[in-house]
């Protein structure tokens, strides 16, 4: 199966479908994301804090698959801003991952209370110069962040990831940063399971109609709207069926109702509210 790739404003390209592994217990990780990688998936999208890049590193170890086929994002911890703290901790995550670059890395929140990530944005874009990362890009930022980026540093992010399901569409964000050339990243896309999203009638009614999952329904429409995907699962069967999305596509009309479910509830942390 081949997953679309999307091209970033760097050139670089990214697989829009991959594997997430936020809460994959560490001790599982390794088998856990082997069983993503036996799958198909080519995309790994993890973060320093999640404590698990060693277990991604040894799953990419094992697989043996050629380094250019992979796509690994990693993330800039929050309490490693500022001007010294992130090259140990970008050196410290490709130690653990195992590898001599990643593909993307990322600040994870902006933390706009201490407003430090234009400087820290800085120094991530001396590591792309370098070759430690072949893109760089953000998390979690608002409109507000990504101005003072745009205003204050030479390099538009290739990403925004953001929190983005159904209930939760960011459409103003989305609006904001995808003419400027930053491509969406959802995470959370299904909802992180906190609510009903798989009841949702016009989720059920297009999984009917395509004898699909929900899940499945709800992966096709972030894919079908251009936004770049990596669903997490700790199980085989889960892991399979979220990558097996590419043999039915939904309508307008499916989409336009999934559309409608958006009421701006958020599941996760609040960028400019909740700091940790
Ligand atoms: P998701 O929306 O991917 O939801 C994961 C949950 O859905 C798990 O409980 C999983 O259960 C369940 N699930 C997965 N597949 C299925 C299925 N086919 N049917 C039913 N249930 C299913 O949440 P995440 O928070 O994990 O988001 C995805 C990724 O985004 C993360 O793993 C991480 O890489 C990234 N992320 C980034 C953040 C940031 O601040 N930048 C914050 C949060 C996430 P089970 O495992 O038991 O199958």
């Amino acid at each position: 199966m081949t997953v679309p790739t999307i091209t970033l404003n760097d050139g670089h390209e990214i697989p829009q479908l991959g594997f997430g592994v936020f809460k994959v217990d560490p001790a599982e990780t390794e088998r856990i994301v082997s069983s993503a990688l036996e799958a198909g998936y080519r995309h790994i999208d993890t973060a320093a804090i999640y404590g698990n890049e060693e277990g991604v590193g040894r799953a990419i170890a094992a697989s043996g698959i050629a380094r250019e086929e992979l796509f690994i994002t990693t993330k800039l911890w929050n309490s490693e801003q500022g001007t010294d703290a992130p090259r140990p901790a970008i050196e410290t995550s490709l130690q653990k991952l195992g590898l001599d670059y990643v593909d993307l890395y990322l600040i994870h929140w902006p933390r706009p209370d201490r407003d430090l990530y234009v400087e820290t944005f800085q120094q991530l874009e001396k590591f792309a110069a370098e070759g430690l990362t072949r893109s760089i890009g953000v998390s979690n930022f608002h409109q507000p962040q990504l101005e003072k980026l745009l205003a204050e540093t030479g390099t538009v992010p290739a990403v925004n990831q953001i929190e983005l399901h159904p209930a939760f569409a960011q459409t103003a964000l989305r609006e904001f940063q995808e003419p400027r050339g930053i491509h969406t990243e959802a995470w959370g896309p299904l909802g992180q399971g906190k609510y009903d999203l798989f009841g949702e009638k016009a989720v059920a009614d297009a999984a009917k109609a395509h004898g699909a999952t929900p899940a499945q329904v709800v992966i096709r429409w972030h894919l079908q709207k251009g936004i770049i995907v990596f669903p997490k699962s700790s199980t085989a069967e889960r892991i399979a069926e979220n990558f097996d999305v590419f043999g039915f596509e939904l309508t307008s009309d499916e989409i336009a109702a999934i559309d409608s479910l958006d009421r701006g509830q958020r599941v996760g942390a609040d960028p400019e509210a909740d700091f940790f």
